[in-house]
């Protein structure tokens, strides 16, 4: 089973072949960060021009790298949302006129999803599992007990994982996007700023992250009206322990309660270092779950984890039709 990947939810012009699934046979991202950096984080307006202006390049490298016609693809899964409506619309539209075109089947994959999925290409998913999705728009930890079916047992009350590294890069004037700048700076730097965790309720798997945002935003301004100048390596290494700490003692122990096979890492801020290691250190300490964390390329936004999740819901019999419309608020369960 061949399925054309496509992926236009942000930033990312992205499309890939991926063959039954689990197979990257070809995978092409065409990154837009150097438009967005001048204004500090993605302008839609400008997004979508971009992906006006790649999709159809993007789409043809992909297919030319595979090898393939067409005539060869079983379905295209294009993401349906979440995202930014004016972005999903141009792969929402480029994979109605191909799949009209070619009379090739249509699937609209949640964005989500297509993180998770990611984990497909690394390695077979076993069930049940768990999967922490930390992204810039998402910090969710979804339980699975087959393919397909999502539940989500907490998630963010107010920003996002990956939008906290943002906004703190931001404050400590290191370009968009910040998250690998602070990673980098993290491990120069030593844990020497006391910043809050929170934990919230005791029973909850919930997350919260505009405290500590606040803090550091709090710390930075009053030292620069003192005069002072805050250590960035320090105050990084400082805000990394405090997201890492809670995001992976919520994951080991929400494996423990609902006593999984395997933890998947998902979504751009799964590239994080600090994340990796820490993860890898406490899951070493339980018990018959494996964990899995993509490689890179794949934790940022790609289509071959929009194919990968396309091709379960094309293999489950799930068709879109002409009428399918960019959704930026999609929900995943
Ligand atoms: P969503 O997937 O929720 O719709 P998105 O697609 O914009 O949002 P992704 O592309 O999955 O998000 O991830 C981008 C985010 O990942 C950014 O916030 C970026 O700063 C963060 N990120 C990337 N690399 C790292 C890293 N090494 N450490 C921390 N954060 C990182
Ligand atoms: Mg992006
Ligand atoms: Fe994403």
């Amino acid at each position: 089973v061949y399925v054309l990947g496509i992926e236009t939810s942000c930033d990312e012009t992205a499309a890939a072949v991926v063959k039954n699934g689990r197979e990257i046979v070809s995978n092409v991202v065409a990154s837009q960060i150097d438009s967005h950096k001048r204004f500090g984080g993605v302008v839609p307006e400008v997004a979508s021009r971009h992906h006006v202006e790649q999709i159809t390049l993007v789409i043809e490298e992909a297919m030319n790298r595979a090898n393939l016609s067409f005539a060869d693809l079983d379905a295209i899964a294009v993401t349906q949302g979440p995202g930014l409506v004016g972005a999903l619309l141009i792969g929402v539209n480029a994979a109605k006129a191909l799949a009209f075109a070619h009379q090739i089947p249509l699937i609209g994959v949640h964005h989500i999803a297509g993180h998770i999925y990611a984990n497909r290409l690394v390695t077979e998913m076993k069930f049940p599992l768990l999967s922490l999705v930390v992204s810039g728009g998402h910090t969710e930890l979804v339980y699975m007990k087959e393919h397909g079916k999502f539940e989500v047992i907490g998630e963010t009350r107010d920003d996002a994982a990956g939008e906290a590294y943002d906004k703190v890069a931001r404050a400590l004037h290191l370009p968009y996007p910040g998250g690998p700048h602070i990673d980098r700076l993290a491990h120069e730097g030593s844990v020497t700023i006391d910043l809050p965790r929170a934990w919230l309720e005791e029973d909850s798997y919930d997350f919260s992250f505009s405290g500590l945002k606040s803090a550091v935003m709090n710390t930075v301004h009053n030292a620069a009206q003192r005069g002072e100048q805050i250590d960035a390596k320090d105050m990084a290494a400082s805000f990394q322990a405090s997201v890492v700490d809670v995001l992976v003692a919520k994951t080991v122990k929400a494996a423990q309660e609902y006593q999984v096979r395997q933890v998947l890492l998902a979504g751009g801020v799964a590239a994080n270092r600090g994340l990796r290691a820490e993860l890898e250190r406490k899951m070493a300490e339980i018990e018959g779950v494996d964990l899995v964390i993509p490689p890179l390329s794949l934790c940022t936004d790609n289509a071959a984890m929009i194919a990968a999740a396309g091709t379960i819901l094309f293999e489950q019999g799930k068709r879109a039709d002409m009428s399918l419309n960019a959704d930026p608020s999609l929900e995943l369960s």
